[in-house]
């Protein structure tokens, strides 16, 4: 009788059902009293999930392309440099600029090749990081960055991207530059955040928890960019949980799921990049934004990003956000700190996806971006009005 149990024998399918059951003892046949359809318990996961590729480690990453003492003494003088910039009184202006995204990474050396000239030419009162950004946010979907699709395609190759990005920050470094990104997945950094030197955690994800723990445990200054809706307080409140000991699930260099303990991260600041509301770099912006660090506790150390929603996304106008921000700091501003530029080596944007053949070299496949003629007049402009500081 069905939904009674069966004695003895071990668990056998059913021929007729194809269910599991529970069968008399070997040899003997089953029959509606000795055997129980037993019904298989549902699947509840993995519904949605068509496949799972597993990824190198980390520490066979690192051993893969490991960094020389070089890279690593660079690495860490340039963080040094970055911490006096934000928090003591090393004067220089710390420019965090490049392309919105990296996509094409001979470009992105030719890019570098040039940066790194310049920014020899300024460094007595700017320092200069280049952007180095391999994984995009996006509003709703796209392209989500090198690391995450490094062919361009759609394949998802992130054992490629993986292997590509640490490939390219060994190159920018190597070139002299200090690298920037945007940390957007809790698993990456255990495979690149050695080689980076100053990290954003971006609007969309100031407020998310897993970014504030994730930043507590990282080694490299990091600014928390103010909320899309304009929220300054979203990332004031980022900085303080991310200078505390956080515990959170995360990998460990061998690629096991651990419980990541840290001490928690003191180098993080704010970013200012405008948001819903329209921009906040001005004058009144900045002295609001300096009273509730202060009323926080915090630094009153500000970074202005130029572009985003502090230049309406239109990238020509990035000029003219660092005019007017210099313009304070001439007029005596203290907090602003530095700031940030989306330049590349051709200006705008190209539509994307499309044939990577049909790719305009030197183009950004995200945000706009300044060309490197506006970008290299720029830096020298920059250069210029900051000279009283250091006369
Ligand atoms: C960026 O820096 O390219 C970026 C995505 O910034 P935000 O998080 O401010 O939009
Ligand atoms: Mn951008």
């Amino acid at each position: 009788m069905a939904g009674r149990l069966g004695v003895g024998g071990p668990p056998f399918l059913c021929p007729k059902t194809f269910r599991l059951c529970h069968g008399p003892s070997a040899g003997l046949p089953p029959t509606p009293d000795t055997w129980q359809i037993r019904t298989p318990v549902r699947n509840t996961s993995d519904i949605n999930v068509v496949e799972t590729r597993a990824l190198p480690s980390p520490a066979k990453l690192l051993t893969e392309l490991p960094k020389t003492e070089a890279q690593a003494d660079f690495v860490a003088r340039s963080r040094e440099d970055i911490h006096r910039i934000i928090f003591t009184d090393d004067r220089r202006f710390l420019l965090l600029v490049g392309p919105c995204s990296i996509h094409d990474v001979e470009a992105g050396r030719d890019y570098a090749r040039k940066l790194a000239a310049l920014a020899g030419e300024v460094a007595d009162r700017v320092m200069i990081v280049m952007r180095v950004y391999f994984e995009k946010p996006r509003t709703t979907v796209g392209w989500k960055g090198l690391i995450m699709d490094p062919h361009l395609d759609g394949s998802h190759d992130i054992a490629a991207g993986l292997r590509l990005a640490r490939t390219f920050l060994r190159d920018v470094l190597d070139a002299g530059l200090p690298t920037a990104t945007e940390l957007l997945d809790p698993i990456t950094p255990q495979y690149i955040a050695d080689l980076i030197c100053w990290s954003a955690v971006g609007a969309r994800t100031t407020e998310s928890q897993t970014h504030r723990q994730m930043a507590s445990g990282l080694s490299m200054p990091l600014g928390f960019k103010n909320g899309t809706d304009g929220s300054i307080q979203t990332a004031i409140n980022a900085i303080k949980a991310a200078a505390q000991p956080q515990t959170f699930l995360g990998i460990g260099l061998d690629g096991a799921a651990s419980a990541v303990v840290t001490r928690g991260n003191p180098n993080c600041h704010l970013v200012l990049r405008g948001g819903i509301p329209g921009p906040n770099y001005s004058p009144v912006h900045i002295a609001q934004t300096e009273q509730l660090l202060a009323k926080a506790g915090l630094p009153k150390s500000i970074l202005v990003d130029c572009s985003h929603d502090n230049s309406a996304k239109q990238p020509e106008r990035q000029p003219e956000v660092m005019r007017a921000i210099l313009a304070q700091i001439t007029a005596g501003n203290t907090s602003i700190m530095g700031a940030m530029v989306e330049s590349n080596l051709g200006a705008g944007s190209q539509a994307f996806p499309q044939p990577r053949a049909n790719l305009r070299y030197g183009v950004s496949i995200t945000d706009a971006c300044i060309d490197w003629a506006t970008t290299e007049a720029l830096v020298r402009e920059i250069h210029a009005v900051l000279a009283p500081r250091f006369a």
